[in-house]
């Protein structure tokens, strides 16, 4: 078991079974941890962490598929791309700071040589990687390398002749191949798909496959507008009627075809929106906007961001050698709350949702000081509907 101080209490990880907890000091007390300097406050609305729990990496910018969404706009190298040695003196960062997860993603992962390089570091310093990758390149040898890693996600937006309905490309069966193969070596798999108005109503095929290829998880990502995205966002966001209908739709079919079904931090605004019960939200530590705080976005060059989707800042990983402060490197992200505009400023669910997705905000209001503007809520005030 891992564990961290933190001003409340602390934070345990566990892998096997899975769980990141956050517990409070009498419980830290109760597993035999000692008191902590961070406890010498009683100050609760310090609500910020130590430092993140995930950091989102991105390995490379390398990618040969070029799909139209891609957040990154991967295609070549990025310049400054950190050596292996580099990336190395990263991961002794982020330990240090006592980060749990690494999710590698890219780019595409594999087209890094030094990839399995890098997790076995990860590993070695207390670090669980995971990773996402398109499947391009996978063979039997590959996904038993694999093994390495907590979790592997391949990006898959539909099945069938629905795969390419962003990518341009139809390559489902490599996907297909290479869940395939995951599986066979034993490594929980799961799939990412990013959700647009056009493979919306292909969902329930999806979670029918999942469970037919016995995945773990399906996790849902929002269409988000940064790098290649801004350019198919305002044709392929989703409306306001499938905003409302996603968390009912997600939640019958995990039940139908027993696959947990995860959603990102963006599409919190779409879960409180049904009035979900706030201590059962708090209990299960869910989480919407946490950009700088529980999250923490780094690209292949080794600058960072509050979250992978946000414009990447003038701060470098090595900048955080001498410590982390949520409050120095993210203070505007961070205080965004303090500001907040009706309709969250008087929305119950403001303190866990944080005004819903600020990449989603600055790329369509200008700036991230605004609320979502997809927020369903704000969208039926609006429309005079039910909130
Ligand atoms: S009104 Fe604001 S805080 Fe409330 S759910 Fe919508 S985006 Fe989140
Ligand atoms: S800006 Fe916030 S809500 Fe949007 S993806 Fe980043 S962390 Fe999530």
């Amino acid at each position: 078991m891992r564990y961290r101080y933190e001003n409340f209490g602390g934070i345990i990880s566990s892998e096997s079974p899975a769980f990141l907890a956050y517990v409070d000091r009498d419980y830290m007390l109760s597993l035999g941890f000692s008191n902590s300097s961070l406890w010498n406050t009683f100050d609760t609305s310090i609500n910020l962490l130590s430092a993140p729990t995930e950091v989102h990496f991105a390995i490379t910018n390398k990618c040969s598929v070029y799909c139209p969404h891609c957040y990154m706009g991967a295609g070549t190298e990025e310049i400054g791309e950190l050596s292996t040695e580099l990336f190395k003196d990263c991961l002794n960062i982020l330990s240090s700071m006592k980060v749990f997860h690494i999710a590698l993603g890219g780019g595409d992962a594999l087209e890094r040589p030094d990839l399995f390089e890098i997790a076995d570091y990860a590993r070695k310093i207390g670090i669980v990687p995971n990773l996402t990758i398109s499947g391009i390149n996978m063979t039997p040898n590959i996904s038993e390398k694999m093994k390495c890693f907590g979790q592997i996600n391949i990006s898959m937006d539909g099945v069938y002749e629905y795969y390419s309905v962003f990518r341009g490309k139809n390559l489902f069966e490599v996907a297909d191949y290479a869940i395939g193969c995951l599986v066979k070596a034993g490594i929980s798999t799961g799939i990412n798909c990013v959700v647009g108005k056009s493979n919306f109503s292909h969902i329930p095929k999806l979670f029918k496959y999942a469970a037919k290829k016995k995945l773990n998880e399906i996790e849902f990502l929002r269409l988000k507008p940064s790098g290649r995205c801004n350019d198919i966002y305002y044709k392929e966001k989703t409306t306001f009627e499938q905003n409302i209908s996603l968390i009912p739709l997600l939640s019958r079919l995990s039940q139908k075809y027993g696959i947990t079904a995860k959603i990102d931090c963006s599409f919190v605004p779409m879960l409180c929106y049904h009035n979900p019960p706030l201590d059962i939200l708090d209990k299960m530590a869910a989480y919407g906007c946490e950009a700088g705080n529980v999250l923490l976005g780094i690209r292949s060059n080794g600058s960072v961001c509050g979250c992978s989707f946000l414009n990447p800042s003038n701060v470098s990983i090595f900048d955080f050698a001498s410590g982390y402060s949520a409050e120095k490197y993210f203070k505007d992200l961070l205080s965004w709350t303090s500001f907040a505009k009706e309709p969250c400023k008087s929305c119950t669910y403001l303190h866990l949702c944080k005004g819903g997705c600020h990449a989603v905000a600055h790329f369509v209001e200008g700036s991230i000081f605004y609320p979502d503007p997809e927020c369903p809520k704000k969208t039926s005030l609006m429309h005079g509907k039910r909130t």
